[in-house]
């Protein structure tokens, strides 16, 4: 008998016909001989609107306040989709954060699991019941609701699945797997049969919407298998996973597994500043200090005792980066201050890029045929990111799609 805990998103219990739909599946799961845990989201659009609900009366509520509030979408949830189970025959309990005890720590508003106590759920698997559990919350050492920020139901589910060492943590949700790039974008982007863990996360931190990056950090750190699949559609999804090294099948691995791209961007760049120790500290400190996130940085050689330096933020953080900027560029004597909000990130990412010599020249070329200019470079061992003008996202993910063989079927 395979475990299985199965996830359902806020879009695929979002009507009770949904709700129905779901309960049906549950039930097909379990009659095939799994074992099934279901953890699912609020109905979609319901935890904004206790969000506003809030806001409303409060622009800083109280952080207890807000959690008690916000938990109580997935608990409509699991209690709706139990009766439904009830209605097909299916033994079946819901249960809250708490009731599981899914200890956490009390950072309220952004949880982390601590300890989850399975014995109650062990014992309900024993009796052959269905377990619903709502996601995206826990329980503090003081007995408090906490939740785990937004679209931490993906983190329950995993954390679950890693606490009963189930066989497979499946995350249904409104696509049909992980695509090797946005399919909006390049219409021949292509579902992968499986992906890795980092590959994931590289994809989910560049851009790639499709599942929590706590959650895939999670599912990495306990090995729990995890499967992408459609709440809608019958099919085989995308398995993330550790890497498989089977001999003679490296060579047929794709060496690049997708694009990911990020549009929300901006560069900055502060010329002429006295090349001295301590520099990129002083450009750099009152940046974080103001609480914003520094994505790439490059500082150019030095030349005639000064040097330029460029770094990439949040582009909501722009305008305030670029006062700051301008503060600093008069205190450490610099000559200028330039910016330009309308860039892109593109990113290739892939693990056998470890074994490849000549991606990034392959790349490079790729874009240079098409004549679109590259602003800014960054690498780690398995991806290549480029700072590229907005203008040019479409077509540049469209050209390395292209470059590295994206689109054609994969032997595997
Ligand atoms: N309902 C929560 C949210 O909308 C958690 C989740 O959906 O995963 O963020
Ligand atoms: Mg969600």
């Amino acid at each position: 008998m395979a475990l299985l805990v199965q996830k359902f998103g806020g879009t695929s219990v979002g009507t009770v016909d949904k709700i129905e739909k779901i309960a049906d599946k549950l039930f097909e799961s379990q009659k095939a001989g799994n074992g099934v845990v279901a953890v699912v989201s609020a109905m979609s659009g319901e935890t904004n609107r206790l969000i506003e609900l809030a806001r409303q009366i409060s622009h800083e509520p109280n952080a207890r306040e807000y959690d008690v509030l916000v938990s109580t979408g997935e608990q409509v949830t699991i209690a709706l989709l139990s009766m439904a189970l009830h209605a097909r025959g299916v033994d079946a309990r819901s249960y809250t954060g708490a009731q599981v005890k899914i200890l956490t720590d009390d950072s309220h508003t952004k949880a982390r699991i601590m300890e989850i106590d399975d014995t109650a759920m062990q014992s309900d698997l024993e009796h052959g019941r269905v377990i619903v559990v709502a996601g995206f919350q826990g329980v503090d050492k003081n007995g408090n609701i906490t939740t785990l920020g937004r679209g931490g139901s993906d983190t329950t589910a995993v954390a679950l699945a890693a606490a009963l060492k189930a066989d497979e943590c499946q995350i249904f949700t409104d696509v049909d797997g992980v695509y090797t790039t946005d399919p909006r974008v390049e219409p021949n982007a292509r579902r992968l049969d499986r992906i890795t863990f980092e590959e994931m996360l590289e994809m989910a931190s560049l851009g790639s919407k499709v599942l929590q990056i706590r959650a895939v950090e999670f599912a990495g750190k306990y090995n729990v298998p995890l499967r992408v699949l459609s709440s809608f559609e019958e099919g085989p999804g995308t398995l993330i996973s550790y890497e498989q090294r089977t001999e003679g099948k490296i060579m047929e691995q794709p060496v690049i597994s997708g694009i990911a791209f990020n549009r929300d961007e901006a560069k900055l760049t502060i010329l002429g500043v006295p090349d001295t120790p301590g520099v990129a500290y002083q450009i750099l400190g009152p940046i974080s200090d103001a609480n914003i996130e520094v994505d790439m940085i490059i500082q150019n050689v030095g030349a005639d005792s000064t040097t330029d330096f460029t770094f990439t933020v949040h582009r909501n953080d722009y305008d305030k980066a670029l006062k700051i900027l301008q503060e600093i560029a008069t205190a450490v004597n610099a000559r200028e201050v330039v910016g330009d909000s309308a860039i892109v990130k593109v990113s290739i990412v892939g693990v056998g890029m470890r074994s490849h010599a000549g991606i990034a020249s392959k790349m490079f070329k790729a874009l240079s045929d098409e004549a679109i200019n590259i602003r800014m470079i960054s690498t780690s061992e398995i991806k290549i990111s480029v700072v590229i003008d907005e203008k040019y996202l479409e077509l540049g993910v469209r050209t390395l799609h292209t470059a590295f063989g994206l689109a054609e079927t994969a032997s595997d």
